[in-house]
This record gives C-alpha cells, structure tokens and sequence, in this order.
C-alpha cells in the first residue's frame, strides 16, 4: 500500500447553552486540553504508528482530563455512579472492542481494546466487564477518582430540576467544598462532554474510537450510542471512520455513524454525507443534536455539528494543529 499522509481529528464533546456561557479563561483550559490529547494522538502518527494506536493514545488522555465526561469527569447515574461506555473500531480489520456500564477503569478505551484482542467477543457490559478488566491488569480505580465537583454540580442541578431524589455523594468524596468552588475557569458544566477520535495511519488504515459517561441524571442501565458500533463509533478502510456525540439515542435510531460511511460509499464527500446526517436527518427527529468527526482514506478530516458549539480538533501530517473550542 502507498504511503498516505497521516491525519487525526478529536473531539471533547458538543452542547449548546454552555458554548453560550464560556469565558475566556475557560476557553484557554479546553483549548490547551485539546492540544494534548491531539498531540499524544499526532505523536503515535509521526513515528509511522497505528491509527487504532493514534484514537486509544488521544482517547486516554481526554479520559484522564478532568473537563470533559469520559473517564476522571464522567457524568453521574441516577444512583450517583459512574457508568462509563467506550468503543473503538479498526477499520482495516473491522476488528471491533466496547464496553458498557463500566465503573472502575481508569481508562474504559483500553478496556474495550481488551475486549477487541483479548476475547472472542465485540462488547462486554457491566460487572463482567469490570471483572474482566481486572483480570486483564487494567487500572482501576474508586468512584472518588473518577468524582468532579462540577459534574456533580451540574448532575445535582438536572435531579433537582427534574425533580428527582439527588442520591449521596459518592463513597469516598468528602464534603462539598462550598461555593467558592464554583470559581475559576474550570467553571464550565455542560451535559455533553463525550470524548473520541478519529485518524488515518501512513499505511492508509483508519480507526474511530469514543468514550463518554453518557448522559447526566441517566437511569442505571442506560448504554448510549458511544459504545454501539455504527451509532456513534464506526470505521472501515473502505468508506470512512466516524465518532459522534450528543444525545445518543437519536443516533443509535439512525445508526449514525454507519449512515455517513454508507453515504461516502455511494460517492458523497465525506462532508456532504456528514452535513447531511448532522443537519438533515438527525433535526429531523425532533430532539436529535451533536455532531461528528469523521476521516475518509483521503484528504483532511473533517466535523460537522448541530449544536452552537464543539470541542474539536485536528492534524494532518505537513499541517499545524487546528483546535476549535467554539
Ligand atoms: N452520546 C453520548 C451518550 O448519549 C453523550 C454525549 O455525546 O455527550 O451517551
């Protein structure tokens, strides 16, 4: 296969009332995050290495940051729990791994890359999943690793809201630390916040990962579209390699992401089938917003959202990091 020039784009999620409500410090934050998940992601491409390797690497590190509702930052169950979903797609293969309900992995992406190399299966949930991610030596952790002040805030606010019972603080997490907590550029609560990433390695491969908490204030059990391979996680060597966020049950209904690789295999440009799933079909079912990043075995990546705003960013080989946090 002809050497190709590598790319990847990510994303740290879509939303709307909080692009809204941004300042300019907080702006800085996201953006320098998103510098170095796109970075940890480049750096895997530069040294001539998988795209699978490029989408966990990037992954990882948005799961570890804090801000964004994957990994350390996950949003909360109804119960006050952390139940994590992640997937990611090889699309030379369509080797696939994902997990559902985790609580304990420190990085969910790994866990559903174990699931992909180290089982016969595609997808665990659960305690299982959780059993399994120990057998396998994956990092856990306790709910207070994974607990932020702000996510519980904002998951505080929507019970309350919708006037529901706001369950205990999390064992482990102590007191509240007052509303002097709420200062400072950290101070930025959105619903969404879903992590993922898309790239394309040297030897023209590509790979779609995703990894979110899902929803705030979700009923115990619910699983999104992050870790449903063709709703909001798809890749294939011959179409394209998607990741979505944003309410997740409108794009497991139009299976999302295999929508836009199945419109890029009829002869759309990556961007018209994205626009179209993003800005036609999914408004379409009232309630349907976020957006995608999405790959194609040629040119740059690209992202198409409904929403006022997206967390993104991209890199292609020759180019200099392109990060939007607005
Ligand atoms: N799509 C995710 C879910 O529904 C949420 C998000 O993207 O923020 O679980």
């Amino acid at each position: 296969m002809p050497a190709q020039y590598w790319a990847i784009a990510i994303h740290g999620g879509a939303g709307e009332s909080e692009w809204e409500q941004m300042d300019p410090a907080t702006a800085v934050t996201y953006h320098d995050s998103l510098a170095k998940a796109l970075s940890a992601g480049s750096a895997v491409l530069k040294r001539h290495g998988k795209a699978l390797d490029a989408v966990e690497a990037a992954v990882k590190v948005l799961e570890d940051d804090p801000l964004f509702n994957a990994g350390r930052g996950s949003a909360f169950a109804a119960d006050g729990k952390n139940e994590m979903d992640a997937a990611l797609m090889d699309g030379a293969t369509l080797a696939v791994g994902s997990v559902a309900d985790v609580q304990f992995t420190r990085h969910p992406i790994a866990l559903a890359r174990a699931v992909m190399e180290h089982t016969p299966y595609v997808m665990m949930v659960g305690a299982g999943a959780d059993e399994f991610s120990r057998a396998q030596g994956l990092e856990q952790q306790p709910p207070s690793f994974f607990f932020t002040e702000l996510r519980w805030r904002e998951f505080v606010s929507i019970m309350r809201t919708s006037g529901r019972p706001v369950p205990p603080r999390p064992a482990g997490v102590g007191p509240a630390t007052g509303p002097t907590a709420s200062a400072g550029p950290h101070m930025f609560g959105h619903r969404f916040g879903t992590v993922g990433a898309v790239a394309r390695d040297s030897e023209g491969h590509l790979a779609a990962a995703t990894s979110t908490g899902g929803m705030q204030g979700k009923l115990p059990g619910r699983v999104g579209d992050s870790p449903l391979i063709g709703a909001g996680t798809y890749a294939s060597d011959h179409s394209c390699a998607v990741s979505g966020t944003g309410v997740g049950e409108y794009f497991i209904r139009l299976t999302l992401a295999r929508q836009i690789c199945t419109l890029v295999e009829q002869g759309q440009t990556p961007q018209q089938a994205a626009d179209h799933m993003i800005h036609t079909e999914l408004p379409a079912l009232k309630g349907g917003e976020g957006g995608v990043i999405v790959i194609a075995p040629t040119g740059d990546p690209i992202w198409s959202s409904n929403t006022l705003g997206m967390f993104r960013a991209k890199e292609a080989e020759g180019s200099e990091p392109d990060i939007h946090v607005k």
